[in-house]
């Protein structure tokens, strides 16, 4: 993507009031210089995100997620810088400066508008055919399955016929190249060299972006014998299964409102839930659910309602869905439906009514968990007990919120009838276990940053007319081995390029250096209160390293013994040197 000038960005940021902004997606109140609210990174019931005004920037000290307002824009539409930018002039009425594209970027975009419309007119022609006297049969079936016209409708169905080329000879005609039909997957190339309709004789259920464009296609069969039962589109550059929900474009405004979302499996789940007027409702079309999945839904709602088969969800999908939700820091319920009943059947049969009373019974997924393990055991022998144990451990040490995690080891330990210690021992144990290595490493180096880097940090975004000249006196050793060291490089180097201010530091930090930066920022006073004094002993620390380090070759030649007596002369100079320079320094 092309850069803007940076003096644009400049005009927007300064056009663009940050609360004003987050205010669009988080409800936010004034408390002394800055404002709260519920962080729409991770579940929370009591505020721990700030918004700071003045300096720009926002931080959660729940999650640890912080930037300034471009950042909270990428995160939160998950979307890039470039396009954060134009969202955001977007919002303010700003207009978009001339962009130089590269050539490829330019073909980029136009194969993608290329593949949008011509998925657009396949839809039209799906749709014509559902309609033609050839499609009878299958509107006979879509209305056989309990499908109004107006939900076939609103899904946007359509027919594929039996034939080898019915699609590709319209398209053709419309003018796209037969390269274009192939790479949109509509056609496919067969061993003979032949290229004909990927979609015969199958229900068509467009799949669209939550914009409402289609990008892909699932095709049912309509014959007993016909296989696979379902066949859907192919990986495009503009489709990607993991990242789209479908029915999304349908329910996101009726989720916003309701503030859930209701998560089926299958087309035909999603067509009754929705027919019966639960309009908040996606479907994960057979699949897990992936982490992708979960942040597109994430940005209408934090709390998931899952219905499914009980039979099935030992080893379904479903299941795999509901942990990876709670690991996002879902609020996730279970509505447990009849043995053997689907969404599907159970709205034909039981009706609105029905299917209502089953969303407003239904548990906390946890509580579902605790239920079924404790079913699955004897909670009357020790073997059972441990057993149980065993089982729900590792859910609760998957559980990200601490006061979350907290209140299960109680239920865990009633149920099992050990004391609670117990429990949350072993639950930290299993805590530990699951840390990715990342995350491990994230925060070690967060830990390890000296206060006076600390102190350094805060300067400069609070007191930048103090912290710069102190900064200046810094050189590239001196930052070595420092867990702040990108950002102070970072500061250094927007000072000698074109002027360093807290705005353009937080604008070029990235998301993990942002999370640090922010989490210093937001904190009432600097650590170590004079800029000279942070310099001081962030030289102190280096020379320090320094002479560990000399101390060490000291010691080491020693051990050898004799032979480099000129060698180790030079070391004790060298030493002596930086006892000095340590001295200076106090
Ligand atoms: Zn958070």
């Amino acid at each position: 993507m092309a850069l803007f000038p940076q003096r644009f960005i400049d005009d927007l940021k300064h056009q663009a009031d940050i609360v004003v902004v987050i205010q669009d997606y988080v409800s936010l109140k004034k408390t002394g210089a800055t404002y709260k609210g519920l962080c729409p990174f991770h579940g929370e019931k009591t505020p721990s995100f700030h918004v700071n005004r003045d300096k720009g920037f926002f931080h959660c000290f729940g999650c640890n997620v912080g930037g300034d307002v471009f950042k909270f824009l990428e995160l939160h539409e998950k979307v890039g810088f470039a396009d954060a930018v134009k969202l955001l002039a977007q919002r303010f009425g700003v207009a978009l400066p001339e962009m130089e594209e590269s050539d490829e970027q330019r073909a980029n975009s136009a194969e993608r508008e290329t593949l949008l419309k011509v998925h657009e007119s396949a839809m039209v022609w799906f749709r014509q055919q559902l309609a033609s006297n050839a499609g009878a049969r299958i509107r006979r079936q879509i209305s056989d399955r309990g499908v109004t016209d107006a939900t076939s409708e609103a899904l946007g169905l359509g027919f594929a016929p039996a034939v080898r080329e019915g699609l590709k000879a319209a398209l053709l005609k419309e003018g796209f190249s037969q390269g274009v039909l192939l790479r949109a997957g509509l056609v496919v190339q067969k061993d003979d060299g032949s290229v004909i309709d990927r979609f015969r004789n199958r229900l068509i259920i467009p799949i669209c972006r939550d914009t409402g464009s289609v990008i892909a296609f699932g095709g049912r069969a309509v014959d007993p014998d016909q296989q696979p039962k379902y066949l859907n589109s192919p990986e495009t550059p503009i489709y990607s299964k993991g990242r789209t929900l479908y029915g999304l474009h349908l329910s996101k405004n009726a989720i916003r409102q309701r503030k859930f979302a209701i998560l089926v499996e299958g087309y035909f789940d999603f067509a009754q839930v929705y027919q019966a007027g639960f309009e908040g409702v996606v479907a994960s079309c057979g699949t897990a659910l992936t982490p992708q999945q979960a942040q597109q839904l994430r940005r209408f709602t934090g709390k998931v309602v899952l219905s499914f088969d009980p039979d099935t969800a030992g080893q379904g999908a479903a299941v795999k869905s509901c942990e990876m939700l709670v690991e996002e820091g879902f609020a996730v319920n279970v509505a447990i439906l009849p043995s053997g009943d689907d969404p599907d059947t159970f709205v034909r049969k039981h009706g609105r009514q029905g299917y209502a009373e089953r969303l407003e019974h239904s548990s906390p997924y946890l509580e579902y968990l605790l239920d079924r393990a404790a079913a699955n055991h004897n909670l009357n022998t020790d073997e059972g007990r441990v057993k149980f144990l065993g089982d729900m451990l590792p859910v609760a040490g998957r559980i990200p919120d601490a006061a979350m995690r907290d209140r299960f080891a109680d239920r865990l330990a009633f149920k099992a009838r050990v004391t609670d210690e117990v429990v949350r021992a072993e639950i930290r144990k299993a805590v530990v276990q699951k840390q990715p290595a990342l995350t491990n490493r994230e925060v070690q180096s967060f830990g390890q940053v000296t206060k006076a880097e600390k102190g350094l940090i805060w300067l400069l975004i609070h007191r930048p007319d103090d912290a710069v000249p102190a900064l200046e006196t810094l050189d590239g050793p001196d930052f070595d081995g420092l867990s702040s060291r990108s950002v102070l490089d970072l500061a250094r180097k927007l000072n000698e390029d074109k002027g360093f201010s807290p705005s353009a530091l937080l604008e070029r930090l990235t998301m993990v250096d942002a999370q640090l930066v922010t989490a210093i920022a937001s904190e009432g006073e600097a650590h170590v209160h004079d800029a000279l004094d942070c310099v001081r002993i962030i030289k102190r620390l280096r020379w320090e390293r320094e002479r560990a380090a000399i101390q060490r070759e000291i010691d080491r030649l020693q051990e050898v013994g004799g032979h480099e007596g000129e060698k180790l002369q030079e070391l004790l100079v060298r030493k002596y040197d930086v006892i000095q320079r340590l001295e200076a320094l106090i």
